[in-house]
């Protein structure tokens, strides 16, 4: 019998890694709690029941031989548990420092890189100490309004984000989160942001996606385009954040799909967050790379070479479809697949709730401009 690769998580992600499994010729097996969870169709096996649940973990390390995840949300120790049975890349270390904004700061200025400034909000102290004086940590480069509060843990498409208009409004927002560990960080002027997905192996080799030009709305991703025509001035940032993101991989010693986010602010590169994971804006590579995320996270848990990460068409972009397209009613969904550039995806999400993921919409071409404002077209035509 073929060999069993293993997921934690059956969203999306968790679905479009078991079919690159498949692909490759695994048999695969997905723990999520949810019995609809889009993976759990898929698969071969699907483990329903919680992260921690001993009994499941156990499961899972039976079946498999390899275990990956499709978010850094997971309990660590359910990771390491795995581990000590069976083979689990991108490891639990980094994985740990991937579900911690505070921790994940803490790593990228260890190894020398900008991220906004931010000040740490664990103790009544620290919010006394926030609101009075900004700041009082070196570099000395006093925090001002406005701000974000962010959570440490668990806070994903702009959840556990709160704007911070007022330095005396600190105690009150952090009451509303129930005085959670939190990270309380500049807002940076965004001239842009980027992302840099890259897959590295046990061996060390890496394979970097193209940059993807992303845009956000109400902290979710809404279009991300990517182009291997560009000015020389995205050329210059795309290419130190290439050297960043390698930068992060090694001395994480990571292995498997890592995403990092970049804001570009006047001069300035910041590196915003890490997913340990394939990204929401590397899903063009799907139908516009030689390899996809999807697979380049196969072949570095089983080990096998990576492959090639060229794109195939001069430009792609992809809109997210998110719960709130279906107000009205089920899209328009012939529209998209009427027309021969673009690429309907679903994730086979029972509910359509507003914010949530449904889907996404590529299209491909030859110039970056054209292509993101068809794909944008597209998903307003298909809108009721
Ligand atoms: P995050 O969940 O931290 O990735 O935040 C979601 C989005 O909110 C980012 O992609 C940005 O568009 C925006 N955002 C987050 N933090 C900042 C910041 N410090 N300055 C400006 N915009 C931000």
């Amino acid at each position: 019998m073929s060999t069993t690769l293993g997921v934690l998580g059956g969203g999306q992600l968790g679905n479009y890694f078991v079919l690159a499994a498949k692909k490759l010729g695994f048999r695969t097996a997905v723990l999520d709690p949810d019995p609809y969870a889009p993976a759990g169709a898929h698969a071969d096996t699907h483990i329903v029941a919680q992260y921690d649940n001993v009994q499941a973990l156990t499961e899972l390390a039976r079946i498999c031989s390899a275990v990956t995840i499709e978010f850094e949300n997971l309990p660590v120790s359910s990771l390491e548990f795995l581990s000590q049975f069976v083979e689990v890349y991108p490891s639990p270390s980094s994985v740990a420092v991937a579900q911690n904004r505070r921790d994940e700061k803490r790593f990228c200025e260890s190894i020398g890189l900008l991220v906004a400034p931010y000040e740490v909000l664990e103790t009544p102290e620290d919010a006394e100490r926030i609101s009075r004086l900004g700041v009082t940590r070196m570099p000395l480069q006093p925090l001002s309004a406005p701000l974000l509060m962010k959570t440490s843990r668990l806070g994903y498409d702009g959840k556990g984000q709160q704007k911070i208009t007022k330095l005396t409004d600190i105690s009150a927002l952090w009451h509303n989160v129930n005085n959670v560990p939190c990270v309380v960080e500049q807002v940076v002027p965004l001239d842009a942001e980027f992302s840099i997905v890259l897959a590295r192996s046990r061996t060390g080799e890496v394979a970097v996606f193209t940059p993807t030009h992303n845009v956000h709305v109400d902290g979710i991703l809404d279009v991300s385009t990517a182009t291997t025509a560009l000015a020389a001035i995205d050329v210059e940032f795309f290419r130190t954040g290439e050297l960043i993101a390698i930068r992060i991989a090694e001395k994480l010693a990571y292995v498997g799909v890592l995403s990092v986010e970049f804001f570009l602010s006047g001069n300035k590169l910041f590196v915003n967050e890490l997913a340990p994971r394939p990204h929401n804006s590397g899903h063009w590579t799907i139908d516009a790379a030689t390899t996809s995320q999807f697979e380049q996270q196969v072949r570095t848990l089983v080990g096998m070479p990576l492959g090639d990460a060229t794109m195939t068409y001069g430009a792609v972009a992809l809109v997210n479809l998110l719960g709130d397209l279906w107000r009205n009613g089920e899209p328009r969904f012939q529209v998209a697949e009427e027309d021969a550039s673009s690429h309907l995806h679903l994730y086979g999400k029972a509910e359509a709730r507003p914010r949530r993921k449904m889907g996404h919409i590529t299209v491909t071409g030859t110039d970056a401009l054209s292509v993101t404002r068809h794909a944008i077209d597209l998903r307003t035509k298909i809108t009721r």
